[in-house]
C-alpha cells in the first residue's frame, strides 16, 4: 500500500525572531490507497478539517490558519523520513519521521537540539585569547591503573562531569559507566596559559608520556579523540 507523509503546519506560530511564520504541529506517515483516502483518515483524527494544500500555497486563504500537506511518498522521500540514524552525542536510534513528530530540532545527526548543544560545547574549538588558563588533566582508574589524559580550556570539573556523563561509547566512557566514581582518581598534570603553550601539544606530549593510547584509555594520541 502507497505510504504518504502528512503534515499541518500552523502559520500563525510566532516565530520570534522573524515573526509569524509557519510551524510543523502534527507530521506523521498514512498508508493508503489513495489521497483522497488519506484525507479522510486526517479528518477521523482531526475535528477540524483543515485546508488541503495541493501543491500551490497561493490556493490556500490567507484566513486559513492550519493548512495540511499530503505527499505521496517515493523511495527518496520514504528514505528521508523513515531512514534510522543514530545520534552523535547520545547514540539514541530515532528517524527524521520522529523528530519531527517530537519537534525535537537539532540537525539531521543530532536526536535533538538539546543533542547538538551538548555535542559542540564538548568539541568546541577554544578562542585560546579568551580563556586566562589551560589544564591538562588525568583520570585514573585504580582497580586497573589504566589512564586517559585530556585538556580543557573551561572550568575542570565540567570537563569530568561531562566524562561521567557521556555515552559515547569510547573504551574511556565505557569503563566510566560500569565502574564506580570512587574507582577513579582526577589529576592535574599542568596549568598554563594557552597563549604560551598549545593546549593539544601539551595534551599530546602527556599521553606520549604516560603511553596512555597502548597502556590506557585514550582513544588516539591527540585531541578529538572522543
Ligand atoms: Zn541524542
Amino acid at each position: 500500500m502507497p505510504k504518504f507523509y502528512v503534515y499541518i503546519t500552523d502559520r500563525l506560530h510566532d516565530s520570534g525572531i522573524l515573526g509569524f511564520g509557519h510551524e510543523r504541529v502534527f507530521s506523521e506517515i498514512y498508508d493508503a490507497e489513495s489521497k483522497d483516502e488519506v484525507k479522510k483518515l486526517v479528518l477521523e483524527d482531526f475535528d477540524y478539517m483543515p485546508k488541503v494544500r495541493e501543491k500551490m500555497t497561493a490556493k490556500v486563504p490567507e484566513t486559513e490558519r492550519f493548512i495540511t500537506s499530503i505527499h505521496e511518498l517515493n523511495d527518496y522521500w520514504h528514505n528521508i523520513w523513515l531512514t534510522t540514524h543514530m545520534c552523535k552525542e547520545c547514540r539514541n536510534q530515532y528517524t527524521k519521521l520522529e523528530k519531527s513528530k517530537f519537534r525535537t530540532g537539532g540537525s539531521t545527526e543530532f536526536c535533538s537540539a538539546e543533542c547538538q548543544k551538548q555535542f559542540n560545547m564538548r568539541f568546541e574549538v577554544a578562542s585560546v585569547d579568551s580563556y586566562n588558563s589551560a589544564t591538562v588533566y588525568m583520570i585514573t582508574h585504580r582497580p586497573t591503573g589504566k589512564r586517559y589524559i585530556g585538556v580543557t580550556t573551561r572550568w575542570i570539573m565540567q570537563r569530568w562531569w561531562e566524562h561521567i556523563k557521556a555515552k559515547s561509547g569510547s573504551p574511556f566512557h565505557q569503563l566510566v559507566l560500569a565502574s564506580s566514581i570512587t574507582d577513579f582518581t582526577f589529576e592535574i598534570l599542568e596549568v598554563f596559559k594557552p597563549s604560551e603553550h598549545d593546549p593539544y601539544a601539551r595534551e599530546a606530549f602527556y599521553i606520549s608520556k604516560y603511553n596512555a593510547v597502548e597502556l590506557g584509555l585514550n582513544s588516539v594520541s591527540g585531541h578529538m579523540q572522543e
